[in-house]
């Protein structure tokens, strides 16, 4: 069994409390680590943080001077990215396929938003009137919290953390309970890097962990990643304070396919959007519109390439599918499945816990057979589940698409390009994939509409969202002014 602390200040800390929890496996179901779980520690490190943010070499440094120590950060993570990758599926049970390449994709968010870090600057505004000299700032938001999921923490975590940094922001950071382990060993990275202390911390535990720090009225933003209902919690909590938040929520998204589409590509896109990370993925593409005239091939596709998946230890590379999280994520995902079963679908492939492996291992689900009434169609199961419906019409499924409480993602497959940028248009998603699914990069916003959330992390949006604007006004002639106008 290992220990980890909290990071605090440039280093571990043991939790003021002594309150700790453990950590599993969701393969063996073993624990095997220690970590932190004390909510007085959120004031050691809110201090931490501020501290660093007012005065120290951080609140001295250029954007160069940021930038540099950025770089070396995604340098080290990269050279450590195996290790990294496997304490990622030892902690959330993802094939370690995805954990290393999400590992080694880390270094190109901090480059891309070091390329930025020294560009930050506002502009000269035209006057009212030539006596004045009017022009912009703009400042670090100043101690962002960020709270953060089980399902990608080392990505879901950098993608706040690089462009908060860029900012000239201080950090104080909650992984998830399920995964606490990866943000430490993160900052234990950035003070490899040269970073001074207080920049970044990490403090673990749960949902008073969390709370604490979305209502620190010492903290200036929050950014959260995770499901509505927790979010609706953390936005209260922050709005006693009037703290603005970033939140990146959950999804339903659907999958639109019309009959001229390849059926070759579209079952690829289909599985990759949701038996990869064994539907565990926000952008997870659960709801499949089939074009009528095509339904029966591509649901046989599906089926016969979801039953033969390899299930088994995500730390092996040849395994394509691995546990459920957790006991409690398997035991919602079947429920759901009975529910359906219960509703009157259909259950195509899967809807069984693997007869060998057993365990939190749930079979790739398909499910014909339902209506977007159907609670499966509607709720985000974060699992393994596909349901598929069919529709004979463009307008039709616009509607089918668009009849939903998430915003974040779609997939639309033609090979009509007026019909792609049309349907792309009428959709209420924060994200369109067309002929691809599930691509996400440091290099374009990504965030929800609806109950999907609202902030955007990655791309310019997300150094934005860290920044916050000064407005200078400089008279420039000593003319004496009526003090009771305005203007
Ligand atoms: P969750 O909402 O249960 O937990 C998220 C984080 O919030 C965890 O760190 C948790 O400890 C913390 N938390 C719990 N209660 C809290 C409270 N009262 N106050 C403050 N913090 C609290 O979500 P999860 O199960 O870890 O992750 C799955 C969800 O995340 C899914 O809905 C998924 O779609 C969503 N997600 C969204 C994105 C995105 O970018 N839009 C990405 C990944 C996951």
């Amino acid at each position: 069994m290992e220990t980890y602390y909290n990071w605090i200040d440039g280093g571990f800390a043991p939790p003021p409390s002594g309150r700790r929890m453990a950590t599993s496996n969701p393969f063996t179901g073993e624990p095997w680590a220690e970590v932190a779980d004390d909510p007085a520690a959120v004031d050691d490190a809110v201090r931490a943080a501020r501290r660093a943010f007012s005065d120290g070499p951080w609140a001295a440094m250029s954007g160069v001077e940021r930038a540099r120590l950025m770089r070396r950060l995604g340098e080290l993570l990269s050279r450590d990215a195996e290790v990294l990758g496997a304490a990622e599926t030892r902690d959330n049970g993802k094939v370690i396929r995805e954990t290393s390449a999400q590992a080694k994709g880390l270094q190109g968010s901090y480059d891309f938003f070091a390329g930025m870090a020294d560009k930050i600057g506002g502009e000269q505004l035209p006057s009212p009137s030539p006596n004045f000299l009017v022009y912009t700032e703009r400042e670090p938001v100043g101690v962002v919290g960020a709270i953060i999921p089980w399902n990608s923490p080392l990505a879901l975590l950098t993608c706040k953390l690089a462009p908060l940094l860029a900012a000239g922001c201080t950090a104080v950071v909650k992984p998830s309970e399920i995964t606490p382990v990866t943000a430490l060993m993160l900052a234990e990275r950035t003070a490899e890097a040269g970073f001074p202390p207080g920049v970044i911390n990490v403090v673990n535990g749960g949902a008073e962990v969390g709370a604490a720090i979305a209502a620190h009225p010492d903290i200036d933003k929050v950014t959260f990643t995770g499901g509505g209902a927790t979010a609706k919690h953390v936005a209260r909590a922050a709005a006693d304070n009037l703290t603005p938040t970033v939140m990146e929520l959950g999804g339903k998204s659907p999958q639109i396919i019309f009959a001229d589409a390849d059926p070759e590509a579209v079952t690829n896109g289909l599985l990759s959007g949701i038996f990869a990370a064994g539907g565990q993925t926000c952008v997870a593409g659960s709801r499949a519109y089939i074009h009528r005239d095509i339904v029966d091939e591509v649901v046989a596709r599906v089926v016969a390439r979801a039953n033969e998946m390899v299930l088994g230890d995500p730390s092996d590379p040849a395994t394509e599918m691995g546990p459920a999280a957790s006991d409690a994520q398997r035991d919602r995902i079947l429920s759901m499945i009975e529910q359906a079963r219960a509703e009157g679908a259909n259950i195509a492939a899967g809807g069984v816990v693997d007869p060998v492996l057993g365990g939190r291992f749930v079979r790739p689900t398909v499910i014909t057979r339902v209506t977007n009434q159907t609670t499966i169609v509607r709720e985000e199961v974060f699992g393994p589940v596909l349901a598929v419906q069919d529709f004979e019409h463009e307008d039709e499924v616009i509607k089918l698409a668009n009849d939903s409480d998430y915003g974040l993602a779609a997939g639309i497959w033609t090979n009509d390009i007026r019909r792609a940028h049309r349907v792309s248009r009428a959709l209420r998603v924060g994200t369109v994939w067309i002929n691809t699914y599930r691509n996400i990069s440091y290099m374009a916003p990504f965030g929800g509409f609806k109950q999907s959330g609202y902030g955007r992390d990655n791309g310019l949006e997300a150094l934005d969202s860290f920044l916050q604007t000064k407005t200078v006004w400089i008279e420039l002639t000593g003319a004496t002014r009526d003090p009771f106008v305005i203007g």
